[in-house]
């Protein structure tokens, strides 16, 4: 029996649990917490994404202060709203949505936000953090597979934990969540030699490789919880790095694409603007 885990269920419980921490928050007297999502370009993707994340933003009752920059937008003048909104008392959070047009250095911008108001947490400081196990901003997409893996009561502590790929948004970030929560850690990646010989070690797989259909019976030990990070666009629906359907049955649970870790990346973004507004107030 294979259960699917209901990740938009979890991400909703997330969203209105921050909503409530935000209205007490108000309630007590401190400031709105607020995001600024940041848009260079006419990416539609992007625009999509940046959207749905100020809808949800606003659905939480916290404030939205976006910014949209022109596609021709000089690496100075996206160096600059950053600096503003750095600045800015009001606002707790800054999100650069990626990828930027071509020309302009993303690494070198992402910089300039502050590590108190890094709500993706894609800054060299924030990866520090995360590293020391200090307090800090997470990135979103890999605190959201833990929320997931917590949700579900999966036992991460003693267990083994693969992690296939290494990106410094998800692959990275997630492997090192685990191995503070006492997972026996593998990260895999495009080099590794013997793909499946790694996962079917695994209790707990994360596959975020980006690869469609990466991942199949031969990968996975039978009874293993099944985390698909991947997302893929195709002509019939979004699919993941994950052949779902053929590891119903063998796999103890499994997250579907759309509907599983999709949908924590928003709510985790909303937990992060709150954890930085607290974080502002703390310092203050
Ligand atoms: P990336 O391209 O930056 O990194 C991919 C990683 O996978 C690399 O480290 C690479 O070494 C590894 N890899 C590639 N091919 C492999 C193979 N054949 N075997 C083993 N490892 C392999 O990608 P990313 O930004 O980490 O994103 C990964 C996937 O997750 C993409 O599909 C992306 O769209 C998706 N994603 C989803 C969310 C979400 O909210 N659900 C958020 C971020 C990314």
């Amino acid at each position: 029996m294979t259960t699917t885990i209901d990740g938009r269920k979890i991400a909703r419980d997330i969203r209105s649990r921050t909503a409530g921490e935000v209205a007490a928050a108000v309630a007590a007297g401190r400031s709105v917490p607020g995001l600024a999502t940041v848009l260079v370009g006419d990416d539609p993707a992007s625009a999509v994404y940046v959207a749905s994340k100020r809808r949800a933003i606003r659905e939480a009752g916290m404030r939205d202060f976006h910014r949209t920059l022109p596609q021709q937008a000089t690496q100075d003048e996206v160096a600059a709203v950053i600096d503003e909104l750095a600045a800015d008392p009001d606002v707790s959070g800054i999100l650069l949505q990626l990828p930027l047009p071509a020309g302009l250095d993303s690494a070198a911008l992402i910089s300039r936000i502050p590590v108190s108001k890094d709500v993706d947490g894609l800054t060299t400081s924030s990866a520090g953090l995360l590293a020391r196990g200090e307090y800090g901003l997470r990135p979103c997409t890999p605190s959201g597979v833990i929320e997931l893996l917590d949700a579900e009561g999966v036992t991460i502590k003693g267990s083994h934990a693969v992690v296939v790929g290494r990106s410094e948004l998800v692959g990275r970030p997630m492997a090192q969540l685990l191995l503070q929560r006492d997972a026996t850690v593998t990260i895999a990646h495009r080099h590794t030699t013997d793909l499946a010989a790694v996962t079917r070690a695994a209790d707990i797989l994360v596959v975020a490789a980006g690869v469609p259909g990466l991942i199949g019976p031969e990968h996975v030990k039978p009874g293993a919880t099944i985390i698909d990070v991947g997302i893929h666009r195709t002509p019939s629906g979004l699919t993941g790095d994950v052949r779902a359907d053929e590891l119903d049955g063998s796999a103890g649970r499994i997250t579907p694409v759309p509907g599983g870790v999709g949908p924590m990346t928003i709510a985790m973004l909303m937990a992060n603007t709150l954890r930085a507004a607290e974080w502002a107030q703390r310092s203050a």
